[in-house]
């Protein structure tokens, strides 16, 4: 539960232009379709690494590239059919047929389809509605596609019906949210099925001091006689042939590696074999205690956003090196952790007496794969299993070249000139953004997630469907309450508190407006770290109206909001993390669900149809992903040697995503 997204609306900062201003750059946005734009990301200081870690990126990025069917399966049961249907028709149809305006719309479908990996948005977990005609596409696939793998007529319907499978995830309060939900974690079974199965797994081995993460790992469905059973992932078991390929680029991975990391990699193949979790939390344990190698990586079922419940993880992968100057400022965050558990305003029952190995780092990621491509974090800290976390303590790492990726992309595209009234906000944020995003990353990776402690007696699963929010919440709380301490000036990571004020600006205002452009009109606010933002941004307008410390002003019939009192709203923001530490601390649902209902998901209709048009006309796409670079091995001319690792930046989607389906389609496309 501790991915970070990008927190604003696609980077409403300037970077520093700095040495790189002078000479012409390449574009940094290659593709732009619906609400998308791709990104390209380099990769600096690749060339600069030893051949042996240069030699370990390859081979990771290869196990990295090797999940991607998994993520098409987990999301949706039928998505494999249907994106290579898509492919055959988009790679073999005629001059005559690509011309026609049905194509394009198969075009923008088809890529929509691979951003997301699957038919629903990555972000509004919405089914895509197709903007070509089910006729039309039924003679393409008469024409093009020899043999479809399900009935033509249910195929359609999974593309064109929008009253089938209409979202992938569904956390509406009182309906079933397993039966409602499309995606591919439970089969033939209901939500108090589901409850049932894993309360009474949980009863089993309550006396366990080290949980494992009940039900991370498998698919959860009815066998032949009408037991409720788990079809497990990994060699074997369900998506076998994927994880083999995975297992294969991780040995080599292995050979390359030092020492204490070829355990790590040993203990992860080991897991990925017997798939039991006992040997998933042996891996993350070794994983978390290694802060020493240069290269670094995820691989496997992490993050589990994905399932209403909470229980599922999707696989991800990312492969990634240190940033060595720019690691300075979270060792210094992290250097002061106790300092901050101390002095944090949550009630002292609730703190941690002593904050352990909270490591944190900067790195510029090489790969990415599964749930972190195209659509990415820009920060992560692992792993989630609570009881590892109090032992061993956690990684956190900000990715640097992405958030760079993102800025370059955003700049002069006229956000701010639009939704910031004052000029002093604007310059403000012109100045100070990126170090106060980057710093509000540190914090809420670093210490945020890592802090606090849970009353005896509270498991850490009783906030259920609201965990994720009201988790991402007190993250955020943290680094938005300390931003705006001194002690950053004192500690020599921020010149002045101008520095928090910008991001309090930009918090608020995308929190209570800007991220409603993300929102499809009529829908209420549905992902997790946006309703953490909405939580926040809304309870302290309201906690706050009576001495006007946030106010909605209106200017040549525009809505703007600003904030007219900093220092209150931070004494806000402590107050509200007291509480959401106290919800979590005690497992207090009633009061969890309180706070996300009545702040969090309701949207006003007006303000978001307002935002959705301003939005509009500046034409930005208010999601982002990217392109990965390629890797290529290059050896001697007797062509046994290997002399170097080379890295390319294409600037081509389609081609990189039908490179990827041609090359690493490694599951049958029914699983
Ligand atoms: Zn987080």
């Amino acid at each position: 539960m501790n991915k970070l997204l990008l927190l604003s609306v696609m980077g409403t900062f300037a970077v520093a232009q700095g040495a790189d201003a002078a000479k012409p750059e390449k574009p940094w946005i290659v593709d732009r379709f619906d609400d998308i734009k791709v990104i390209r990301y380099e990769v600096p200081g690749f060339e600069k690494l030893p051949l042996r870690e240069k030699e370990l990126i390859y081979y990771l990025s290869e196990a990295a590239k090797c999940g991607r069917d998994i993520l098409f399966d987990q999301n949706f049961k039928y998505n494999l059919v249907v994106r290579r249907t898509l492919e055959q028709i988009y790679t073999s149809a005629d001059k005559r047929d690509r011309k026609s305006q049905d194509f394009a719309a198969l075009e923008k479908y088809l890529k929509k389809v691979w951003f997301a990996n699957g038919i629903h948005h990555h972000y509004s977990n919405d089914k895509f509605r197709p903007e070509f005609g089910e006729e039309w596409f039924r003679e393409q696939l008469s024409k093009y596609v020899s043999e479809c793998e399900i009935p033509v007529d249910m195929l359609c319907a999974i593309i064109f019906d929008p009253e089938l499978y209409p979202t992938r995830l569904n956390q509406t309060d009182g309906v079933d949210v397993i039966l409602t939900s499309a995606n591919n974690y439970y089969e033939g079974v209901d939500q108090q099925q589901v409850e049932q199965f894993y309360s009474e797994m949980a009863e089993r081995y309550k006396d366990d001091k080290e949980p494992i993460s009940y039900g991370l790992n498998s698919k959860l469905t009815i066998d032949d006689e009408g037991n409720v059973v788990e079809r497990v992932w990994h060699i074997g078991g369900m998506y076998s042939p994927a994880i083999e390929k995975i297992v294969y680029w991780l040995e080599k991975a292995a050979t390359v590696a030092e020492p204490v990391q070829r355990q790590t990699i040993e203990a992860l193949i080991k897991y990925y074999r017997t798939g039991d979790l006992k040997d998933f939390d042996a891996y993350n344990i070794l994983w978390v205690k290694d802060l020493d190698s240069n290269v670094d990586f995820v691989n496997g079922f992490i993050e589990d956003y994905g399932d209403p419940l909470g229980r599922k993880a999707s696989w991800e992968a990312n492969v990634n090196f240190r940033d060595e100057e720019a690691c300075r400022r979270t060792r210094i965050i992290s250097a002061n952790a106790q300092w901050f558990e101390d002095h944090s305003p949550v009630d002292p029952a609730y703190k941690k007496k002593e904050v352990k190995g909270v490591s944190a780092k900067v790195i510029t990621v090489a790969m990415l794969g599964g749930d972190c491509y195209p659509a990415t974090p820009i920060g992560i800290n692992l792993p989630n299993a609570d009881w590892i976390r109090k032992e061993y303590g956690s990684k956190s790492v900000t990715i640097d070249n992405i958030t760079y990726a993102y800025a370059k992309a955003a700049q002069g595209n006229g956000f701010n000139e639009e939704f910031v009234l004052r000029k002093a906000d604007r310059e403000r944020m012109a100045k100070y953004g990126k170090l106060a995003d980057n710093l509000h990353t540190d914090l809420h990776e670093c210490l945020g997630h890592g802090s606090g402690q849970l009353a005896p007696g509270t498991k850490g699963n009783e906030l259920r469907t609201y965990s994720s929010t009201l988790e991402e919440a007190r993250a955020d709380l943290f680094g938005l309450y300390y931003l705006g301490d001194e002690k950053l000036v004192e500690l020599g990571l921020i010149p002045s508190l101008d520095v928090a004020w910008a991001q309090y600006s930009q918090y608020i205002m995308n929190g209570m407006m800007t991220q409603l452009s993300r929102v499809e009109p009529g829908k209420n606010v549905e992902e997790s770290h946006m309703r953490n933002r909405k939580l926040i941004a809304e309870w302290c307008y309201e906690k706050g109206r009576k001495d006007n410390v946030i106010e909605w002003v209106e200017c040549n019939g525009k809505r703007y909001i600003i904030v007219n009192d900093f220092k209150r709203l931070r004494e806000l923001f402590g107050e509200l993390l007291r509480e959401v530490q106290r919800i979590k601390s005690e497992g207090d649902y009633e009061a969890g669900r309180a706070l996300v209902e009545t702040y969090a998901v309701k949207v006003d209709a007006d303000l978001h149809a307002e935002v959705l048009r301003r939005y509009k006309a500046l034409n930005i796409e208010p999601y982002g992903g990217f392109v990965n670079p390629e890797y290529r091995l290059v050896y001697d001319a007797s062509g046994k040697r290997l002399i170097d690792v080379v890295v390319s930046y294409p600037a081509d989607y389609v081609g990189q995503m039908l490179g990827y389906g041609r090359d690493y389609s490694l599951l049958p496309s029914l699983n």
